[in-house]
């Protein structure tokens, strides 16, 4: 069966063409994919033969909310959508001032195993197309009656071990005939696929880039962030810089702050020391505490030490702020916590 929401419209255009109908009806069911309809036979200005074909060849790809978790501290909504195969993901939907943010999964699971990570723990099982990509969006502006103005690809998965899939998606969501969310409205996260990073960099697209770096040298790293092994600080550094000297974007650095772990004021001055003069931000992360993990968020004074490090150098830093704490905001927690029968 065809996806048929993860087709350009060009290739929706092939498929009824080649098929014997007019261009046009492509048009048509273009139009009725981007108001949300989720069953051919709602195409009601599509002649029968057409619906028939359809519904014989392809589906419509749909994530329906199996859980809904509302933080009563921020409005912070997370979701646990499933799929047609019953697989579930995440996504999570922050309200800021400038508008709503949605925090979507990539893949079903992550095969990288980061040791911090509640998905990480959880393994992997496949990874999602572009329309599914785009499903977690429409059901969550559907469920809240709102318009998502910024999407960051930071949930389940890593968004470069998807490549194609994800690549596919961001040209389908910033499209006019789709959700259009703009290339700058858009972060992707990644632990660090150095070959990928080269790839995007080379693609040119305005969006984000945030580098899961959680470490100030390849020891640390490779002790919490199996990627490393594979390609350490120093390449993916230097990917890094490609990245910004092919896009011109800012890259923001990710760093979750682990107490004895990665806080230190030596951690800060080496971590300083790689990122001086580079175009690039650094959030802080309190780590969040997972089960099976005893992991430990660093004191506010470590923070506010590490940020002072780190601005010596000139190199920017912010703890980010944390959003729905009591829902278990960050993502691979209420997946886990629902096949444990917690929550
Ligand atoms: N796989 C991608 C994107 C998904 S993870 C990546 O790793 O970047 C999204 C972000 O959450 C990453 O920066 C990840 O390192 C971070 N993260 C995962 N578990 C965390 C935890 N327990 N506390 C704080 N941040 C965490
Ligand atoms: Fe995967 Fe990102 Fe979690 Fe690492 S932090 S296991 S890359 S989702």
């Amino acid at each position: 069966m065809i996806d048929i929401k993860s087709l350009f419209d060009y290739e929706i255009e092939n498929l009824i063409v080649e098929n014997g109908y007019k261009k046009f009806r492509a048009k048509q069911i273009v139009s009725w994919l981007q108001k949300g309809v989720e069953d051919f036979s709602s195409m009601t200005n599509l002649p029968k033969q057409l619906i028939d074909f359809l519904d014989n060849t392809c589906y419509i790809s749909c994530a329906k909310i199996e859980r809904k978790l509302v933080s009563e501290l921020d409005d912070t909504v997370k979701y646990l959508f499933s799929f047609r195969d019953n697989e579930c993901v995440e996504s999570v939907v922050m309200k800021y001032n400038h508008g709503y943010t949605i925090c979507i999964s990539t893949q079903v699971g992550c095969k990288m195993g980061c040791t911090f990570c509640a998905t990480g723990k959880s393994g992997y099982s496949r990874d999602l197309t572009a329309s599914e990509m785009l499903s977690q969006i429409e059901s969550a502006q559907k469920d809240l009656n709102i318009r998502i103005s910024n999407v960051v690809l930071m949930g389940m998965g890593e968004p470069l071990d998807n490549y194609d899939n994800v690549i596919r998606f961001l040209k389908l969501v910033s499209s006019e005939n789709s959700l259009n969310i703009g290339m700058r409205h858009i972060s992707l996260s990644t632990c660090g696929v150095v070959p990928k990073i080269y790839e995007l960099a080379d693609l040119g697209l305005q969006l984000t880039l945030s580098v899961s770096l959680h470490a100030p040298n390849d020891e640390i790293r490779s002790s919490t962030m199996p990627v490393n092994k594979a390609y350490n600080i120093t390449e993916l550094l230097k990917a890094c810089r490609y990245y910004i000297k092919k896009t011109n974007r800012r890259i923001s650095f990710e760093y979750a702050m682990i107490d004895t772990v990665n806080d230190t004021d030596e951690c800060a001055v080496e971590l300083s020391n790689k990122l001086c003069g580079m175009l690039c931000h650094v959030n802080l992360i309190p780590v969040n505490s997972v089960k099976g993990t005893n992991y430990i968020k660093s004191k506010i004074e470590r923070q506010k030490a590490f940020i002072d490090i780190l601005s010596q150098k000139g190199v920017t830093a912010t703890v980010r702020r944390t959003l729905g704490s009591d829902i278990n905001a960050s993502c691979g927690q209420l997946k886990r916590n629902s096949k444990e029968g917690g929550i």
